[in-house]
């Protein structure tokens, strides 16, 4: 799965580095105390230890549950009821909730000295079971075999044209298939290296895009700090036109984002979109055209479709429909889930709950969440997005979200959160600002002024959390 054989660095976090070489010897080292263990959990700290913990796993074939080091009390015992875990790893310093106390710890430590990996287990067998980010439900445990996890990674390197000689650089927590999946398996699986901020700052990108930094991995809420920021701080925009690449997931990037770190920088966030489930699905190549508001083309290997509510496969341009996905990417089931597993898949294709639309050339845009963001009204199905995008151009707009909320007469009427830049703007002229710009069945029949809009670690809103 990884060569590491060589003396670049792999991981790097603050002060402290791992070569591959080392790394192959203190993850062999505790893989060999793993083998046999049914599954294990990672205490997932935005730490060196936590990559070695996970390592190891991969290395010794048994199921690894990364866990939030934030979890609540009531998320944890479901985590630990779900999943099961013999044993729990953790940096030896991390303190552990007393909801891990019934499971036997196992310190990671860096020591080790055996170069003799473990025989390549099964690449249909579990290898992580992540949890989904909960933005419409619970957190689901999704059963990933490593040929999921192989195929993603080479798929994106393609794309992006990754190899052993990129310094990957981001913020990313641990325990979501962006950060881990990508942000740690990617670099290891390249032979290149991983330089991880720690917490995201201005300050902290800035240096290491201005050393040895060539691509940054992030979330929407990310760029919008530097979008906010690139204007006026020279180093920043100096490290950002430098790298290679700059990349975008887990929720939609606002086109004014985008738009902004482009005018400062000359440099186009390539936006690719994925999910737990499957992995990455699509993504913008690194010599293709990086059009705000798309996130692509289907990576290699990777079939997208569209299908309307009767199941017919829509393939005009423009035309909306729920994006499904097939291929090597997909994961196996849902942990203790039969049902949620059977209801999410149609004919063999993996229904995502997203909605899009492909351009002519067959990029694709995700238009919302068939959950909460397509709101249905006078007959109308509008995207959320949409509206989002158009009343963020609005200067005095700093934060959006748009809601659907029950209307007697339209069905559903569309309801508007603003966080406002500055002083607050009056309803009335975002509202018309909106139908001037779209269509006037489009216009907010509500807006609401909040201070902050409610997030998850990824900075995806969460709309179940609003006005209910
Ligand atoms: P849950 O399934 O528990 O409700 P979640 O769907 O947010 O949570 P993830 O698997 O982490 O959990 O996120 C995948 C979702 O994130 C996708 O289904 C999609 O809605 C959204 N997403 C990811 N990348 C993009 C993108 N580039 N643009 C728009 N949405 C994106
Ligand atoms: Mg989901």
């Amino acid at each position: 799965m990884f060569p590491l054989q060589s003396t670049r660095v792999a991981l790097r976090f603050g002060d402290r580095t791992l070569t591959h070489a080392e790394l192959a010897a203190c993850a062999g080292t505790l893989a060999r105390q793993l083998t046999g263990l049914p599954r294990v959990a990672v205490w997932a700290t935005p730490t060196i230890e936590t990559c070695v913990a996970v390592v190891a796993a991969l290395l010794a074939g048994v199921p690894a549950v990364p866990v939030n080091p934030k979890v609540g009390e009531r998320e944890l015992a479901h985590i630990v009821a779900d999943s099961a875990p013999a044993a729990v790893l953790a940096a030896p310093q991390a303190p552990l909730p007393e909801g891990l106390h019934s499971v036997p710890r196992l310190d990671v430590t860096l020591d080790g000295d055996t170069p003799e990996l473990p025989d390549e287990p099964d690449a249909e067998a579990p290898a992580l079971i992540v949890y989904t980010s909960g933005t419409t439900g619970a957190p689901k445990g999704v059963v990933l075999p490593r040929r999921a996890i192989v195929s993603t990674l080479d798929a994106v390197a393609q794309a992006w044209e990754w190899t052993g000689d990129d310094v990957l650089v981001h913020a990313l927590p641990l325990f979501h298939v962006h950060g881990l999946i990508l942000g740690v398996l990617g670099p290891l699986r390249r032979g290149g290296t991983l330089h991880h901020l720690g917490k995201f700052s201005t300050a902290e990108l800035t240096r290491a895009l201005a050393g040895d930094g060539t691509m940054m991995f992030g979330v929407p809420t990310m760029y919008h700090r530097i979008a906010e920021e690139v204007g006026e701080n020279a180093e920043l925009g100096a490290a950002l036109e430098k790298a290679r690449l700059l990349v975008s997931g887990s929720a939609a990037l606002p086109v004014r984002d985008h738009e902004r770190i482009a005018a400062a920088t000359g440099q186009r966030v390539v936006e690719r979109y994925g999910m737990t489930e499957t992995l990455m699905n699509t993504s913008v190549r690194a010599d293709g055209d990086r059009r705000p508001g798309a996130v692509g083309l289907p990576l290699p290997g990777v079939e997208v479709r569209l299908v309307d509510d009767h199941g017919v496969t829509l393939d005009d341009t423009g035309a909306v429909g729920e994006i499904q996905v097939r291929g090597p990417n997909l994961f196996t089931e849902y942990l203790n889930r039969p049902d949620a597993t059977a209801e999410a898949f149609a004919d063999g294709w993996f229904r995502t709950g997203d909605v899009g639309t492909r351009d002519a050339d067959g990029y694709f845009r995700i238009v919302g969440r068939k959950a909460t963001d397509i709101i249905k009204s006078g007959g109308y199905k509008i995207g959320a997005g949409e509206i989002e995008n158009a009343l963020l151009e609005h200067p005095a707009v700093k934060e959006v979200a748009v809601t659907g909320e029950p209307d007697d007469d339209l069905g559903e009427r569309i309801v508007a959160w603003i966080v406002p830049s500055g002083e607050e703007p009056s309803a009335e002229e975002l509202a018309d600002h909106v139908a001037r710009l779209l269509t006037p069945h489009k216009r907010p029949r509500s807006v609401r002024f909040v201070e902050s809009l409610p997030r998850n670690d990824m900075g995806k809103v969460m709309k179940r959390a609003l006005g209910t």
